[in-house]
This record gives structure tokens, sequence and C-alpha cells, in this order.
């Protein structure tokens, strides 16, 4: 089987509208709450959002909607379900089986780099001193190969992917849809974006909501 070690990853789908255009339309919205529509102008948005997050009037902030997909392990993906709020839709276990490659998530805290090998016509060991250094990460990298190697070779016994997949680790990949507010999402980055959240929880996070702040200027930390 090929086994490969990535790296997670992320994109940010904003769903056709600027940052800009959700924060106008939060704002429009909360202006009925005053009937002061007519202070809107093309700046108005700022000092409007300012408010609202300071005075936690944060109903209006569920009127701006993102989406995005995160590339991560099982661990990443089981945390992130638990807010109940969001909606998901992950690539299933079930329904997908390894058939071209087992791909698993290189823990944030290893120098392990990304690369792969084929059980069947690699020199395991050769290829991976080659590519990790330290005795622990030899340790994850030989464990990843084993539950590949054990769910593939239950597969060609005839088991399905539901019930071969008892095998795998949390080191997993997979790939999850979330689609929230923006009030949701400013919870998830102070749960999600904080020093007491799991590394690699942390290692998305962090430069996620960088990135989505940049694009929704006032809302984030
Ligand atoms: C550092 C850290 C460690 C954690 N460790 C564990 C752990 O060991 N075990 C574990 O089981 N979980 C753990 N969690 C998960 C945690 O308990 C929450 O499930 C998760 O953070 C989602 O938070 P939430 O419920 O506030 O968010 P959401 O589910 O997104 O809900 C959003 C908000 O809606 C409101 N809300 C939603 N549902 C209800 C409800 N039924 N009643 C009242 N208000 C509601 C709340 O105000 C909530 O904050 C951990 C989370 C973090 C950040």
């Amino acid at each position: 089987v090929r086994i490969k070690f990535i790296k997670p990853s992320f994109e940010i789908n904003m769903l056709g509208q600027t940052g800009i255009e959700k924060l106008k339309h939060i704002e429009k919205v909360a202006r009925t709450c005053y009937k002061s529509e007519d202070k809107i102008t093309d700046t108005s948005y700022e000092k409007m959002i300012a408010g609202l997050i300071k005075r936690k009037h944060l109903a209006m902030m569920e009127f701006g909607v993102v989406h995005a997909k995160f590339i991560a392990n099982r661990a990443f993906s089981h945390e992130l379900v638990r807010h109940r709020v969001a909606s998901f839709a992950q690539e299933s276990q079930r329904y997908v089986g390894y058939g071209d490659a087992i791909e698993f998530i290189i823990p944030s805290w290893t120098g392990i780099p990304q690369f792969s090998i084929d059980t069947k016509e690699d020199d395991i060991d050769l290829v991976i001193n080659a590519f990790v250094k330290s005795k622990p990460e030899v340790k994850w990298c030989l464990s990843m190969v084993r539950s590949a190697n054990d769910y593939t070779s239950l597969i060609e016994d005839g088991w399905k992917p539901e019930q071969a997949r008892d095998t795998l680790p949390n080191a997993c990949k997979t790939e999850i849809n979330i689609q929230t507010n923006l009030r949701e999402w400013m919870l998830v980055q102070d749960l999600r974006d904080h020093h007491t959240a799991s590394p690699q929880m942390r290692e998305l996070m962090e430069p996620f909501f960088i990135k989505l702040g940049g694009m929704i200027p006032g809302v984030f930390r």
C-alpha cells in the first residue's frame, strides 16, 4: 500500500461576498433595531461592528457566514464537530476506502517532512531513516505503516472499509467542511486559537484566523 505523510491545510470560502460586504450587511441588519438606516455611509460599518462586539449584541454577527475546508487528522475533526451550531460535511471512512493511498497527518511538533512510501516496493526502514531523524519520530512512522498494512490486509480478507477502519489511528487524514456564522467563528477562535487548545488544532487555527481576520477586519483578535 502507498502511504503518504502530509501536512495539514485549510481553504476559506467567502461564499461570493467580500468580508466588507458581509460587515455592511450586518450593519444594515443591526440598524433595523434602531431604525437608523439613514446613518449608513461607506465606512459607518466599522463603528457599528465595533459597537456590536463591545456591547455583546452578537446575534447580529450571525448574519455573516463563512465556509472553510480543513485537511487535518481525525482528532482535529473530532474536536471541531463539537461546535454544535456549525454545519459539517466530512469524508467518510465507511464509504471511502483507501485504494490509492492511506494518508497520515504529520504531527506539528515533529520535524518530519512530507514523503511517501510503498510498503510493497520500498525498503521501509531505509526510506523512513532517509527522511526521519529522531527515534520517537521513526517509531511514529512505523506505527502508521503497521496500521496501514493491517487496514489493507483486512480489506484483502474481505472486510469492508467501515469494518477495517477500526485499525486506523487519529493521525489518519480527513477532509472536513465547516460552514457557520461569524458569531460562532468568534467562539471557535476563543476556544481553538488559544494556548490551551491541542497543538494540532492551534497549528491550523492560528494561520486560519490570521487569514480570516485579514479578510474580515475588526471582528477577530
Ligand atoms: C481546551 C479544550 C478542552 C476540551 N476538552 C474536552 C474534554 O476533555 N471532553 C469533552 O467532552 N469536551 C472537551 N472540549 C469540548 C468542549 O466541552 C465543547 O464541547 C466545545 O469547546 C464546543 O464549545 P461550545 O459547546 O461552547 O460550542 P457550540 O456547541 O458551538 O455552541 C455554541 C454556543 O451555543 C450555546 N449552546 C450550544 N448548545 C447549548 C446547550 N445545549 N445548552 C445551552 N447552551 C448551548 C453555548 O453558549 C455555546 O457556547 C474541550 C474544548 C476545549 C476548547
